[in-house]
């Protein structure tokens, strides 16, 4: 098959859909693979890179979409990338179609066999996809934490693991899925002292074995929250409830209660946030304070870490790439959770949850 990677074009958008090491594995596999000129360069990968794993360097994005049999790409294709779209193309990317019906309607033009990274499933009803880039987001929040807790960054003056003779500072953790695990591991890994909050009691179960005390462990309730958030230095918000907004556990009322110059980090932004008082926020202006907080809301955390995050994205979307690029159409019949995948075909909507929001409407 012929596979094309445009660079992407979103704003400050450094990933890019195939690493050298992910063409060189198309390659072997037989396939032909085009990359954009400096698609990669932004984080290290260069056009040499690209030659020597076998790809042909294309100048004019034009050409990757015209020719293409699969465009692979990391965010959404832009309007004037729909459309260059076309029947029979494949289009492999994160799509995030639901809350977007001007993208979804221009790819329905389009025609195009659009495969959604988000809704590919797993085995144990994973999400294989996503969880990538929430391992990301979960140990550069604590990162991000640990630097605007610094007194030169607007923070309290508080080192995350204290030192010896001095208490570590204490890490709140609201959601103990990927995202807060992950967040855990860098916060124990510098010797703060973590607590982590879920509603789910087997997940509780689960983490009190990996941490093996190491961490407390306490059910997710509005008291929880009160007390824990009292004594905080740093709060990572990282609940999900799929499908659905994010519920608001920190409150305005919670923050009056915290230290001046404490930190909170809502990974959980981009469904809205579990924070009362949060907005998002962007890499160039991370933050701003509410009540004497520290507020640390970027919606794109793997965008910061482009180059860790291409990588880590690389390593799951390969097999079900290589599938595509293998038995075309064939391999969605052969595999129900990449057919999970599919949002749009020939025009029509053929994801349930997004027909069900969008449907109405093309
Ligand atoms: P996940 O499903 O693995 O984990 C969510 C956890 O929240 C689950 O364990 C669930 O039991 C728990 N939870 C639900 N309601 C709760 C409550 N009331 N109190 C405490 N815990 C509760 O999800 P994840 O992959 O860890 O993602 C977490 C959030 O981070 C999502 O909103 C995701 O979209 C977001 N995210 C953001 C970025 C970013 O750049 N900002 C990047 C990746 C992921």
């Amino acid at each position: 098959m012929l596979i094309g990677v445009p660079k992407e074009i979103k704003n400050h958008e450094y990933r890019i859909g195939l690493t050298p090491a992910a063409v060189r594995e198309y390659v072997a596999h037989g396939h032909q693979v085009m990359v954009e000129q400096n698609g990669g360069l932004a984080i290290g990968f260069t056009n040499e890179d690209y030659e020597q794993a076998g790809a042909t360097i294309v100048a004019d994005p034009k050409d990757i979409f015209a020719k293409a049999e699969m465009i692979i790409k990391v965010k959404e294709p832009q309007p004037h990338e729909c459309e260059q779209l076309r029947e029979g193309q494949i289009l492999y990317t994160y799509l995030h179609l639901a809350p977007d019906p001007v993208q979804t309607e221009l790819l329905a033009k389009a025609g195009v066999t659009a495969i959604a990274y988000e809704t590919v499933t797993d085995r144990n009803g994973g999400l294989p996809l996503l969880a990538p880039m929430s391992e990301v987001a979960g140990r550069m929040s604590i990162q991000a934490g640990a630097h605007h807790l610094e007194k030169a960054n607007g923070g309290s003056g508080t080192l995350l693991g204290g030192v010896p003779g001095v208490a570590p500072a204490k890490v709140l953790i609201l959601g103990g899925g990927v995202v807060g695990t992950q967040a855990a591991k860098m916060a124990v890994g510098m010797g703060a002292d973590v607590t982590i909050l879920d509603r789910s009691l087997p997940r509780l179960r689960q983490l009190d074995d990996i941490f093996a005390g190491r961490v407390k462990t306490i059910y997710s309730t509005v008291d929880a929250v009160d007390t824990y958030s009292r004594e905080a230095d740093l709060v990572i918000g990282a609940v999900l409830i799929p499908g659905a907004a994010a519920p608001k556990l920190l409150t305005r009322e919670h923050l009056k209660n915290m230290k001046p110059g404490s930190v909170v980090v809502d990974v959980a932004i981009d469904q809205g946030g579990c924070f009362e008082t949060s907005k998002a926020t962007t890499h160039q202006d991370p933050t701003y304070v509410v009540e004497d907080v520290i507020h640390y809301c970027v919606a794109n955390m793997p965008g910061g870490v482009a180059r860790t995050s291409t990588i880590a994205l690389n390593n799951a979307t390969l097999p079900f790439g290589l599938a595509l690029a293998n038995k075309g159409l064939q391999a969605l019949a052969n595999d129900p959770h990449l057919l999970n995948g599919l949002n749009m075909h020939q025009g029509k909507i053929t994801y349930k949850a997004i027909h069900d929001d969008l449907g109405a409407q093309l």
